[in-house]
């Protein structure tokens, strides 16, 4: 039965007639199904019209108002790419953050250098193969397992052990050496114990390995030929290659059974354990620890005497393992050699490329065609050079200073909120809330784009980011190296410094927010902040409803079952009184209940349940950001009338929850979904809306919903 009669009365309400709001009351027409009750299923009500009119492009698992905000910056970032610094210059010297153009030009030769490089398909075609040979005869040269692991590092390999740089926990202003797991190449660990799925990943491994390094190689290519004679590399047999594959899926299965579950490596209370180097030497004597170590400071004086590890277990497995398994040696040759080849293999030949999209697309994820090229150039430059895509993106799409600043007042309002809202819990006893009150004080906020490391208004600050770093518009594969070689240079050099809390994890256009326990920081990106999330001129009602619970989102993590370890200034440290502890962790208790009832369904149409411990802290980020955002907006409209839109007898305060529902609408492949369910902290898009709207009072009542209707139920569950 069609709801709108219900929801009508609204006479008296002031209508919006800007273009703007005319607008988004025809996109709003188009994605929501009116002729659903939003009681029953409130996501199936306002993306029902999205839903089936959206088409899944065969080169994404999934499609969503997300993925096509991200494909909308994509193509701003092509266009941009595709021309000249004039062009831009053309386009943008209006913006605010127009300056130094001489320094901005040369600047702008790295990323079009790069991106032309990527873009030279008949480059890459002739060189087919040819590049990897080189790395592959290095690293096989290796003279025991450490040497091994050190080559496969330079060569942008990081095999079973993974070395990086990052903050100290307990010392947040502190960086430290890290060590982490090693991983697989599958989505989930899952995979490798589904039987069908393992013949499928090894007969396509088969199929890329054969065109690498095996009888498929090209040999009357004069690139392949020459570089295989002069580098002396061996080809394999057809049978030595299902022997080395075997062997490669043998080690994968032992890192895979050996990883955490998702829901554990994501507990920083689990993953922060310290240890001295001396200890790893005794404890685990596979690996020459000091010799990997002193590769990582400018001097052996500077091997710390501890270091951070992620997961214990996992060392102790690394070792039984590498001391007990039969034919170890062989093993790992093999193992190094195919997962050499196939993280290569992108850089390679179309027709490689093609291959390798076989497992990476279609078997991981459901996606039977390969993105253009163009698209996999874009990304790969938009990635490797964020800030500086990032600014010209900026200039181009989003504006300069007054935007930036605007948008960070937005933030203000959302964290005025949070403070509101939290003296009003009264779980929490008198020392808790005071602490939770310093520890929101505290949260820093940036918008945008970065405006210190570097800072992305500045040519010159852009300019000393990249130093020494150069692109050549003929040479691909050299210049992945070369990036990688100066990130992760760039990222030694941290180790003696303190952590830089302005450099963000994401570049000003990527489609996202986060929050940083460490720095108790929150940063809503460029990318994010616009259509259908926000939009200065749209009505508050619809910002708040979408980029506000986003920002609301972000502000709740320091406050979830991962966030709430760290106090006010970053720091590992417990802040809360036993009691209070206690009823938290009942509250949370609630959501791993309500969260693990949603399901959804995979390629054989069986139900899958979600993971409700695995996604327990997103669950709670989700519904801090509703309430909170929702507080926020009415605390807006309470001093600024607002007007409804034109032809859509539905209040603001609905209007709200719609955004916020329409924000998450989409369509994925099962094995996108199934994916996600097994590895990704975040609940599916249905579950996220429906589970939020299920637990607020206030939608209830805005929509009517009766008592026990699915979107009503009795049981609520709150926390912030
Ligand atoms: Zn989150």
């Amino acid at each position: 039965m069609p709801i709108l009669p219900t929801l009508l009365g609204l006479s008296s309400q002031k209508v919006c007639n800007t273009p703007v709001c005319h607008q988004i009351a025809e996109t709003l027409k188009h994605d929501v199904d009116f002729n659903l009750d939003p009681c029953q299923d409130f996501y199936a009500f306002t993306c029902g019209g999205w839903i089936p009119s959206a088409v899944l492009p065969p080169d994404q698992s999934q499609v969503s108002i997300i993925s096509n905000l991200d494909n909308k910056h994509v193509e701003t970032i092509h266009r941009i790419l595709e021309g000249s610094f004039e062009d831009l210059a053309r386009r943008s010297s209006h913006s605010s953050l127009w300056n130094d153009p001489e320094i901005d030009r040369a600047n702008f030769a790295l990323v079009k250098n790069y991106y032309n490089s990527c873009m030279d398909q008949a480059a890459l075609d002739r060189l087919g193969s040819a590049p990897v040979y080189p790395s592959l005869v290095d690293i096989l040269n290796y003279t025991d397992l450490t040497d091994a692991l050190l080559k496969l590092v330079d060569n942008a390999n990081h095999a079973l052990v993974r070395f990086t740089i990052g903050t100290d926990d307990k010392e947040p202003s502190k960086n430290r050496i890290w060590i982490d797991i090693g991983h697989f190449m599958a989505p989930s660990k899952s995979n490798y114990k589904d039987q069908p799925f393992v013949e499928k990943y090894k007969e396509r491994l088969f199929n890329l390995m054969h065109a690498i390094i095996g009888p498929g190689v090209d040999l009357a290519n004069p690139d392949v030929a020459s570089t295989l004679a002069r580098t002396k590399f061996q080809l394999l047999t057809t049978e030595q290659l299902h022997t080395a594959i075997d062997r490669f899926i043998l080690v994968e299965m032992f890192l895979a059974d050996t990883t955490l579950e998702a829901e554990d490596a994501l507990n920083p209370a689990l993953s922060y354990n310290p240890i001295t180097v001396n200890s790893l030497e005794e404890k685990y004597p596979v690996l020459d620890w000091r010799r990997i170590l002193a590769t990582m400071v400018p001097d052996p004086s500077f091997i710390p005497e501890e270091v951070l590890v992620t997961a214990i277990s996992y060392l102790e497995n690394l070792t039984t393992w590498l001391q007990t398994t039969h034919d170890i040696d062989a093993l790992l040759h093999d193992y190094f050699l195919v997962r050499h080849a196939y993280i290569k293999a992108p850089l390679m030949s179309e027709k490689i490329n093609l291959l390798y999209s076989a497992i990476n697309d279609d078997l991981f994820s459901g996606v039977n065609k390969l993105s253009p090229l163009w698209k996999r150039c874009t990304e790969q430059v938009s990635a490797d050079f964020g800030p500086l895509t990032g600014r010209y993106y900026i200039m181009e799409n989003f504006g300069g200073e007054d935007e930036r600043l605007a948008l960070l007042n937005f933030l203000d309002g959302i964290h005025d909120s949070w403070r509101s809202n939290l003296p009003k819990l009264d779980w929490l006893d008198k020392q808790t809330l005071e602490y939770a009150m310093l520890k929101l004080s505290k949260i820093t906020r940036q918008a945008g784009y970065s405006i210190k490391s570097p800072d992305v208004r500045s040519p010159s600050s852009l300019r000393d980011y990249y130093d020494g770093l150069a692109m050549n518009a003929a040479a691909y594969y050299e210049n992945v190296e070369s990036v990688y070689r100066w990130s992760y240079s760039e990222l030694l050099d941290k180790l003696l410094k303190p952590v830089d809390k302005d450099e963000w994890e994401m570049s000003p256009q990527t489609v996202n927010a986060y929050y940083t326990p460490t720095a108790n920081q929150m940063v809503v990106t460029a990318g994010i902040s616009a259509p259908p999330y926000y939009l200065p001129e749209a009505p508050d009602y619809l910002n708040y409803g979408a980029l506000g619970v986003v920002a609301a989102h972000e502000i709740t993590h320091a406050f979830d079952n991962d966030g709430r370890l760290y106090n006010g200034d970053g720091e590992l440290k417990n802040w809360w009184t036993n009691e209070t502890l206690q009823k938290f962790n009942d509250k949370t208790q609630c959501f791993i209940d309500q969260y693990s009832k949603f399901v959804e369904k995979n390629d054989k149409g069986e139900e899958q349940h979600l993971n409700g411990k695995l996604t327990l802290s997103e669950n709670l980020a989700d519904n801090g950001g509703i309430a909170v955002s929702y507080a926020a907006y009415q605390a807006v409209a309470k001093v600024k009338p607002q007007e409804t839109l034109p032809g859509i007898n539905l209040t603001p305060d609905q209007l709200f929850f719609i955004n916020l529902g329409r924000a998450w609408c989409t369509k994925a492949t099962p094995a996108s979904i199934m994916n996600q369910i097994q590895t990704d902290p975040h609940s599916t898009s249905r579950a996220r809306v429906n589970g939020m709207v299920q637990n607020l009072e206030a939608f209830a009542q805005v929509f009517k919903c009766p008592v026990n209707s699915p979107m009503n139920p009795q049981t609520k569950c709150k926390v912030w």
